[in-house]
């Protein structure tokens, strides 16, 4: 398959990674928008939001459990975070394949631009 993050996933593709397990990988954004920020991503190959399944609810649960361990573990949790998820065109998504951006160590904006 063509996607970028299934390579990352199968090592086609190096990437830094910072968590892996049999249902998810993290690993450093490479164009980070913040002190920390990471990507979460599933495994299994789903390309957008709009593509979630109901046999895919407990595995897209483990993308922000994953994401606050990984912000404790870099000792970010309590001071705060920001998480996202982009769909589609004017979500701004590029990469499809569902992720979720966690990111830390500085204060974020509201509403998101
Ligand atoms: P999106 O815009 O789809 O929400 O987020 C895609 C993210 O993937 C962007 O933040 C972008 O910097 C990141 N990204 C794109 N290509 C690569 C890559 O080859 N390696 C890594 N580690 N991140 C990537
Ligand atoms: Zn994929």
């Amino acid at each position: 398959m063509d996607c970028l993050f299934c390579k990352i996933i199968n090592r086609e593709i190096p990437a830094d990674i910072v968590y892996e397990d049999d249902e998810v990988l993290a690993f450093k954004d490479i164009d980070p928008q913040a002190p920390t920020h990471m990507l979460v991503i599933p495994k299994r190959h789903i390309a957008t939001l709009n593509d979630i399944e109901e046999r895919d609810l407990s595995l897209v649960g483990r993308l922000p459990q994953t994401a606050a361990k990984l912000a404790k573990e870099q000792g970010f949790a309590d001071e705060g975070y920001r998480v996202v998820m982009n769909c589609n065109e004017n979500g701004g998504q590029t990469v499809y394949h569902i992720h979720m951006h966690l990111m830390g160590g500085r204060r974020f904006t509201w509403p998101a631009g």
